[in-house]
């Protein structure tokens, strides 16, 4: 379609009131895509949108609170597994649903659950190695029965 004088002015009236570009296609009986390559070609970016400040809100939190859990954030079911040092402004909580009666989710249930198995098996170790070393010992004592 062709953009006669008219209708160039009309989308320069419609622009400068603030309406969107779908309520300027629907006016000139044109596509948005027609309003919209002819707006940036005529540069008239120029104005208050409140529809584009709206939406670029609405969208950041969404996208954050996914991802970032403050100790805020939390529900009494979300996971309380630390990501991140709580020293760094990017430290934050899981946030998943919980496990039935635990406090993390299943995944992280798993991982507590491993380490804390692991950490067993290490002290047994420990204490193991322990009384082997303290079994050597006496034997080196033993010496000061040679000495008069
Ligand atoms: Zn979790």
């Amino acid at each position: 379609m062709a953009w006669t004088d008219d209708k160039i002015k009309q989308l320069k009236k419609l622009w400068s009131k603030g309406k969107s570009t779908v309520e300027i296609a629907k006016e000139l009986g044109i596509s948005k895509n027609a309003v919209v390559g002819k707006v940036h070609r005529l540069e008239l970016k120029n104005r208050p949108s409140p529809i584009k400040k709206k939406e670029g809100i609405a969208r950041t939190p969404t996208a954050k609170k996914k991802q970032n859990m403050t100790l805020m954030d939390l529900r009494i079911n979300s996971c309380r597994w630390p990501i991140g040092d709580p020293k760094e402004p990017h430290f934050h909580f899981c946030g998943a649903d919980t496990a039935l009666g635990k406090p993390y989710c299943p995944a992280h249930c798993k991982i507590a659950y491993t380490s804390l198995k692991e950490l067993a098996t290490q002290n047994a170790k420990a204490a193991e190695s322990a009384q082997d070393s303290s079994a050597a010992e006496p034997q080196l004592t033993e010496k000061t029965d040679s000495t008069p």
